[in-house]
């Protein structure tokens, strides 16, 4: 067996949901859209029992998560893309963000004994999906109007909140509680409006990114909230060698020895989901040291300089990301941004529950 693999870790994932509800006091909807971003749907919705609800971005994710006996309340954040939809969500006790007129126009079709609530996209600021806030009052009294609706809310996304001297974000917020609909639930929160604007937090929060363990506020920043990597990416050296001065190593021979020195293979590639352009320096963990990547990484393999690992041995284990390496700092080498990896992972690395 290869010995690439992703470990997931229960124990974080409770412990930063738990940090969310010390932060916040509101419900939390845990964001486990792309499959848990890469930790494994299931699993996460398993693990999150506490959480008060889910949100995925399609209706597939919502059935994979019935299929596997979740019961919480699933929030489809784009609603349907087809009408045909429809019938499946009320059935499977989905519940539905509407966010443009095709979708309501097909809900007014609907005949159905099952009920669902609904939640209404209000564009604050964001301009990607929503109604206007002017619009929304009347598109709450038409949903309102429908049978088979049940309770209503009003949610909306941030688009600046990871920039904290940044003034759309107090803009949306005001956007959002002027709307005249008392009563009605509230969301505006992601978790970078849940670490960095109070204000904004409301009566629901949805949080992703944080839920992992990775701050989206960036390394440098001092942090509200203690979070934990959930993901740990392993691999082991494959592969010990003493390279002479000179020597070109890999694809290319972009890296040249520049002295004898021991390179290690680590049993990991792109086609496993580790990036493969850097525009910075980036490091990996043997035996608890830092060994920089050198030369081009390879689909099922990359080579490090072990000048500062004495004694590495073929058979150590070695850390891409995770703990005592923040995927963060791996990101910004590679030009990205932590989402990416974590959900870039690919189908042949296996995930790996850690008790
Ligand atoms: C993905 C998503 C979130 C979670 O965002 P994070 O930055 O990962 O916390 C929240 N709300 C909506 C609508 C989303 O699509």
């Amino acid at each position: 067996m290869r010995p690439a693999y992703a470990s997931v870790d229960a124990r974080a994932l409770r412990h930063n949901l738990s940090q969310v509800r010390k932060l916040t006091g509101a419900r939390v909807m845990a964001i486990v859209k792309a499959n848990g971003y890469g930790h494994g749907l299931v699993w996460v919705a398993k693990t999150l029992t506490d959480a008060d609800a889910l949100g995925v971005a399609s209706l597939e994710e919502g059935l994979e998560l019935r299929a596997a006996g979740i019961a919480h309340e699933i929030c489809l954040l784009e609603g349907f893309f087809d009408a045909a939809e429809i019938p499946v969500i009320l059935r499977e006790r989905l519940t539905p963000v509407i966010h443009e007129r095709h979708q309501l126009e097909a809900l007014r079709r609907v005949r159905s004994e099952d009920r669902c609530d609904v939640w209404i996209k209000v564009d604050t600021g964001m301009h990607r999906l929503g109604f206007e806030p002017a619009d929304v009052p009347a598109v709450a009294a038409e949903l309102g109007a429908l049978p088979f609706v049940n309770r209503l809310g009003l949610l909306s996304h941030l688009a600046c909140a990871e920039e904290l001297a940044s003034p759309v974000t107090m803009v949306q917020i005001e956007a959002l509680r002027r709307l005249p609909l008392p009563g009605l639930r509230r969301s505006l929160a992601n978790s970078a409006g849940i670490m960095g604007w109070p204000a904004a937090h409301a009566d629901w929060v949805r949080p992703g990114i944080m839920l992992y363990g990775v701050s989206p506020l960036g390394r440098t920043r001092s942090a509200p909230a203690v979070l934990k990597p959930v993901m740990t990416l392993r691999s082991r050296l494959i592969s010990v060698r003493y390279r002479k001065e000179g020597d070109a190593i890999g694809y290319g021979g972009d890296y040249r020895c520049g002295e004898n020195m021991p390179v290690g293979v680590v049993g990991v590639g792109y086609g496993d989901g580790y990036p493969r352009e850097f525009r910075g320096a980036v490091s990996v963990l043997v035996r608890g040291l830092r060994a920089p990547v050198i030369g081009r990484v390879s689909m099922d393999m990359l080579t490090v300089d072990l000048r500062g690992v004495a004694d590495a041995q073929v058979g150590d284990e070695v850390i891409l990301w995770g703990e005592g390496l923040p995927v963060e700092e791996v990101a910004e080498a590679a030009g990205t941004i932590p989402y990416r990896l974590l959900c870039g992972l690919t189908q042949r690395l296996p995930r790996r529950v850690c008790p």
